[in-house]
């Protein structure tokens, strides 16, 4: 927010433009932007404007701010509490920095490169006359194989006195160095072109020469690099492209190190291989990085260097230059361009007086690995990222200079910065709107040491008020589920665990964990610096509600990433106007239609079963599935089955009851207004959610019907292939014995010996080689029907010859011809022999 604030009143045409533009915020309010808290403010409200056009159910009395005087008096509480278990510490570490702030900077502070880690590289001192000319290497066990040093022609190097010693480095690197503990003065230039062909030496590699490279980057590191050709891809096309050219042709490459897969030059192999000519070729950086893995995991220093592992040699050598030979680190980014969000260029700095977080302690790191063992993942495989956090994570800055938030409580020089004073929030959600009313004075550590953890204290005050919100917090801890982004997990959402541990007793620790996607607007990654942002007040301006959200939770589970297509939210407006109609536009019939609404019921309690089952798996978009798609298939069926002239049965009356209450939260508005439309009582939202009756579920009668519907897509199919219209359709159903056939298949748990089986029946035996082809035919009908059926069908059978008699006169008026049924046991036509149970045979005349 200070950020943005300076960049608005420095009148920052691009900041400006964004929050006047693509945010809207109008003129008069931007003019106060100049005060952070006036951002804070704007946005607060129009977050609370917005979600509640969405529909969306909070309880607002809660809101806050954690510039709130309360909130900062919970923080104060918190960070005492991870004082004491000896969490925060002060020491010096490289971190991210806006020379410009005169701040640390977390991944929300930044513009761009929001991902950069620090990387450390050793200085390997080369001498030049008197002066040093160091390269950056992440690589130092390497310098046994340097066979030059790279400088790029086209730079003008810089002449520096560092620490009162004679260096020739890039100018970027002179000002990043004067951040990283040195004193720098820059003394003169030299051009890059002056140093070609210069000797330098250095004590474990001997004398080399510079040799020219436009691939060297003035802004990585020092700006100058050693070369070596037998395992560096850049390296070693770069002298390639020099000596194809009959330049420097006495330079051979010198390995070092011997790796499995690779010959004696591992990045000769790796570019020859590849077929790669140029320099340029995009692919140069993966074969660098695959060389380099390789030699890491695997390889190992030929005996003159010492012979131990790649792994063991990269800290030894380190050590050996840093204590031997002037060495010194330098820390740089792992991406170019780190940019504030003030619109500066971040360096790395080292810290002195910096507080940090000690993530890095194994003790806390063992507690939040126990813990997570313990949680609930949704979805299961953010597991493994979580588990590479918690290992990986570092110690992390966590205060600073300026900014909105709360005093470290012993240090107030410094404020705790955003992602460090936002972990524990949701234990003050379940107290906020108590805490509102209370002078921030009585909010001592003492009172929420008993609010929080039970802690009794001699003399708390409003000792009443004080157990209410002691009972409130318990009612709501340990949370069940913390929701959050997929890319909140190496930072907010892994945090507020170790957080948690530090602080709350073992019976409020959290329970779980659910992992969101992202939102791609058109297929690209929504950014607000790019301008491909949608804003959700707008979509809901143009769509509704309750189209915007259905298409949100419907278009994928909420751990996909949802595609945002304005086509595709029009036509989800259609199938919600679609549903309206069908509601609305029914008149209650009054006759029952016995089987037919047995199904119905059966479905519908099926369906809020499996809704209700996919809930509580936070699948929206399965439920939708089922709430919405499935209840309406159910209702066209059903529609269709029925006799002429008939409006349907009461029962009609019930279902869209239910129907409006299942789509509720997916559709509040278009329910609650049909919930009144149906007579229902005070508002759809605080209705009953509808309860599955598993007695309702009739499973053969459900069978029966799924019969009929394919039988009926089995003839479709028929007819669009035939080329005459047809004048009668027959139905054969599957005779006994192939009944029994297939029950004795579907129970069979060896299908080579279900023949064998079969065939100990004298009355099957009389049948010869009838049943083997049946047995055939039922197994691999078997494979293509879904196992729910199949179970069915091995329970019982349906009657099949009375299903279709009893729907005939349905049948005919589907197909608009005579539809006659018969047992294909009792029939001479050739097509009736291949009737199965569950796949009759159709005769179109
Ligand atoms: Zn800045």
């Amino acid at each position: 927010m200070i950020g943005i604030s300076k960049r608005i009143a420095h009148g920052d045409q691009k900041a400006i433009s964004l929050y006047r533009d693509l945010y809207r915020v109008p003129d008069d309010v931007l003019a106060r932007f100049i005060d952070p808290l006036a951002i804070v403010r704007h946005f607060s409200d129009e977050y609370q404007r917005v979600m509640r056009s969405c529909g969306i159910s909070i309880d607002w009395r809660r809101r806050f701010t954690t510039v709130d005087p309360q909130y900062s008096r919970f923080i104060e509480w918190q960070w005492k509490h991870l004082r004491e278990g000896n969490h925060v510490l002060k020491g010096a570490h490289p971190v991210r920095y806006c020379p410009q702030c005169d701040n640390p900077v977390g991944d929300h502070d930044l513009l761009e490169g929001d991902k950069a880690e620090i990387l450390r590289f050793t200085l390997v001192m080369f001498r030049w006359n008197d002066a040093i000319i160091p390269t950056a290497t992440l690589r130092p066990e390497t310098i046994y194989g340097v066979t030059n040093l790279w400088v790029n022609p086209d730079v003008t190097y810089v002449r520096i006195l560092m620490d009162g010693a004679e260096w020739i480095v890039s100018r970027e690197a002179a000002g990043k160095l004067s951040f990283q503990d040195h004193t720098v003065e820059i003394t003169g230039e030299i051009p890059g072109k002056e140093l070609i062909d210069q000797a330098v030496s250095h004590p474990l590699c001997g004398t080399v020469p510079i040799l020219p490279a436009r691939f060297v980057d003035p802004d990585m590191a020092s700006g100058i690099v050693m070369s070596v050709p037998a395992h560096a891809p850049f390296d070693y096309i770069a002298l390639r492209d020099l000596q194809t050219e009959g330049k420097y042709t006495g330079i051979e490459p010198v390995p070092l190190i011997s790796v499995p897969g690779y010959g004696r030059l591992p990045a000769c192999d790796a570019v020859e291989r590849a077929g790669i000519v140029s320099q340029d070729d995009p692919r140069m950086e993966n074969l660098t990085q695959e060389v380099y893995g390789a030699e890491f995991a695997h390889g190992r220093l030929f005996d003159r260097y010492g012979g131990s592992s790649v792994r063991e040699a990269r800290d030894s050598v380190a050590s050996l230059m840093v204590d031997r030979y002037g060495s010194l680190p330098m820390y740089e980014f792992d991406t170019r361009s780190v940019v504030c969000r003030c619109g500066s260029r971040a360096v790395v700095k080292i810290l002195h007086d910096q507080w940090f977080l000690q993530y890095s302690d194994p003790a806390w790191k063992e507690q939040v690995v126990a813990l997570l063992e313990r949680m609930d993942l949704v979805p299961p495989e953010v597991r493994a990222e979580f588990e590479r956090t918690v290992d990986w994570l570092k110690d992390w800055a966590c205060t600073r200079r300026v900014g909105l938030g709360t005093r470290l409580p012993w240090d107030t020089d410094w404020l705790i910065e955003p992602l460090s004073d936002s972990t524990v929030y949701m234990a003050y959600y379940t107290i906020a709107h108590h805490l509102k009313t209370m002078p921030t004075g009585m909010l001592t550590p003492e009172v929420f040491d008993f609010i929080f953890l039970g802690r009794e204290t001699p003399g708390l005050p409003e000792r009443e008020r004080l157990d209410l919100m002691r009972r409130e917090f318990l009612f709501w801890y340990p949370y069940n589920f913390r929701f959050s982004a997929k890319d909140l997990i190496s930072n907010h959402l892994t945090f507020q665990l170790f957080h948690h541990v530090a602080i709350f007793p073992e019976p409020c620790l959290p329970r779980g964990m659910v992992v969101f996607g992202m939102g791609l607007l058109n297929g690209a990654k929504m950014s607000s610096s790019k301008g491909n942002v949608f804003l959700l007040e707008d979509a809901v301006e143009e769509f509704g509600a309750d189209s915007v959200r259905m298409f949100l939770v419907g278009s994928a589970e909420p751990w996909q990433d949802f595609d945002w297509r304005n086509e595709l939210v029009t036509s989800t407006r259609k199938q919600i106007d679609r549903f309206m109609d069908t509601v609305l536009e029914y008149q209650p019939g009054h006759e029952r239609q016995e089987d037919l609404d047995r199904w119905l019921e059966s479905r519908l309690h099926g369906r809020i079963a499996r809704t209700t089952e996919a809930l509580e798996r936070f699948q929206t978009r399965q439920a939708l599935q089922e709430a919405f798609f499935g209840v309406e298939s159910d209702l066209r069926w059903y529609r269709k089955r029925l006799p002429p002239g008939s409006a349907g049965s009461p029962f009609l009356k019930d279902l869209f009851s239910a129907w409006v209450r299942l789509l509720a939260p997916f559709v509040p508005f278009t329910c609650e207004y049909l919930w009144k439309e149906l007579g229902g009582e005070g508002l759809v939202s605080y209705a009953p959610w509808p309860v599955a009756d598993s007695g309702a579920v009739d499973s053969q009668v459900e069978l029966s019907e799924e019969l009929l519907v394919r039988t009926v897509e089995d003839i479709e199919s028929i007819v669009k292939i035939i080329q005459f219209s047809p004048s009668a359709i027959t139905i054969y159903t599957a005779p006994s014995w192939k009944k029994k056939v297939f029950s004795m298949v579907a129970a069979a748990e060896d299908k080579t010996t279900v023949t064998r089986e079969i065939m100990k029946d004298a009355e099957m035996r009389k049948r010869g080689k009838e049943v083997p082809d049946a047995v055939r035919q039922c197994t691999t009908l078997i494979h293509r029907l879904p196992p729910q059926i199949v179970a069915g069908l091995a329970r019982e059978i349906p009657d099949e010859l009375a299903i279709f008699s009893d729907a005939a006169g349905f049948l005919s008026r589907e197909f608009s011809v005579p539809v006659s049924v018969s047992d294909a046991g009792e029939s001479t036509h050739a097509k009736a022999a291949f009737a199965l149970p569950f796949k009759p045979a159709i005769v179109i005349e």
